[in-house]
């Protein structure tokens, strides 16, 4: 079906409403007229009524006063005019009443041009904004009406948007920097071995630990990049204790904390929440293998779990190398690192980005401090 323009749909229904109004109307002044007209033959039949009678009746300038003295061939003309008169009214009444409508009909018409004006103007501007042009503006719509506020909020959404696609972008680029790395690595390990023409068996040996632990790097980045794109389609179904999770976690970096020699209390709570179990597993496990990783030998590790408030805190604790307070506020975003130095080999800058996108899809909160190299992870979970 054709699309019609809001101006034309206006119009026809503001044309539909005056039509009814108008035929009310005139319907309406026909009939009292009409009833108006008949008044003299009433006062014919009464003979008896006296003309002050009458007149105090009837005040109207109407045909009233030429009958009831009158000669029977002046009544019968009377009669005629008066059904002439009537017949001039209606027409004259319909007259106007098209005459309004019409008028009513063309001045809606242009009346609503001019106050639809801006909307136009506004989806001029919408339509010229491309993809590329998100950080672009609707300007020059400033009134203090419903379309100067549509326009704000689009160009709020734009902002959102426009932010949006910028992360996005920031985050691809990291993502394809971070899996260059690797690839060059191995690369270049394969052009020196090629460059010698009778290697030694351990030159392979050395040129496949490398591909070997730059393919390591690589799996572990393209698994976290899933997990950041693919968690929202997990059930939350899962009973976690908190006690067997943290067990589990250190179990598995034990060779690392045994590396340096670091102390570890998990203060038993014996609290449960249920959760996805893999993914809350996948959160915290970042956080201690953080502890872990940047720790100083011989360091200490300190994870609790206790309620209040109808929540649940956990603190996971170290006395490493610390986060400088400028850098904390970033530490949450993808790829980020606050120790450049060790930038080059130890991960991609995701896990943090992972807890937080996880804590935050199971309702909670995650926050860091640090002060005089005591680093505090917090994450608030509701009890459910
Ligand atoms: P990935 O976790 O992907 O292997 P990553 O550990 O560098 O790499 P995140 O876990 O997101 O990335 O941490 C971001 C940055 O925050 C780290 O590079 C590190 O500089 C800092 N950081 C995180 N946890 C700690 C901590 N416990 N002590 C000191 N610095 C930390
Ligand atoms: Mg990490």
């Amino acid at each position: 079906m054709k699309k019609k323009s809001i101006r034309i749909r206006l119009t026809f229904y503001i044309v539909l409403l005056l039509t009814c109004v108008c035929i009310l109307l005139t319907a309406l002044s026909i009939y009292n007229a009409n009833q108006s007209f008949v008044v003299p033959f009433l006062f014919e039949e009464t003979e008896t009524d006296s003309r002050e009678e009458r007149a105090s009746v009837d005040t109207s300038e109407s045909y009233v006063y030429m009958l009831p003295e009158e000669t029977s061939s002046q009544a019968e003309e009377g009669s005629i005019v008066i059904t002439q008169a009537r017949r001039d009214f209606n027409i004259y009444s319909i007259g106007i009443m098209a005459a309004v409508i019409i008028g009513g009909g063309i001045m809606s018409y242009f009346l609503l041009g001019r106050a639809l004006k801006p909307l136009r103007r506004l989806s001029g501007e919408i339509g010229q904004i491309t993809e590329n042009e998100l950080s672009q503006h609707i300007d020059g719509i400033s009134s203090q009406d419903e379309i100067g506020s549509l326009a704000d909020s689009f160009n709020r959404m734009l902002e959102r948007l426009d932010k949006s696609f910028s992360e996005q972008k920031r985050f691809s680029s990291d993502a394809a920097h971070e899996l260059k790395t690797p690839l060059a690595v191995i690369k270049t390990n394969i052009d020196v071995l090629r460059l010698d023409e009778t290697p030694e068996p351990e030159e392979y040996e050395k040129t496949l630990t490398v591909i070997e632990r730059q393919l390591k790097r690589m799996m572990t980045l393209v698994d976290n990049l899933f997990a950041m794109t693919a968690q929202h389609s997990y059930d939350f179904n899962d009973t976690v204790e908190f006690d067997r999770m943290f067990r589990d976690i250190i179990a598995e970096l034990t060779p690392r904390i045994r590396e340096k020699n670091l102390e570890i209390n998990l203060h038993r709570s014996g609290f449960h929440t249920i959760a996805n179990s893999v993914m809350l597993t996948r959160a915290f496990s970042n956080l201690v293998e953080n502890a872990v990783k940047y720790n100083v030998e011989d360091g200490r590790i300190d994870i609790s779990t206790e309620s209040e408030d109808k929540r649940y805190v956990i603190t996971i604790a170290d006395n490493g190398i610390g986060i400088p307070p400028e850098k904390l506020e970033n530490i949450f975003k993808p790829f980020y690192r606050a120790d450049e130095s060790r930038s080059g080999t130890e991960g991609a800058g995701l896990g943090l980005a992972i807890a937080s996108e996880i804590i935050t899809t199971h309702g909670g909160t995650i926050s860091a401090r640090s002060q005089d190299g005591q680093t505090v992870f917090t994450v608030m979970l509701p009890i459910i």
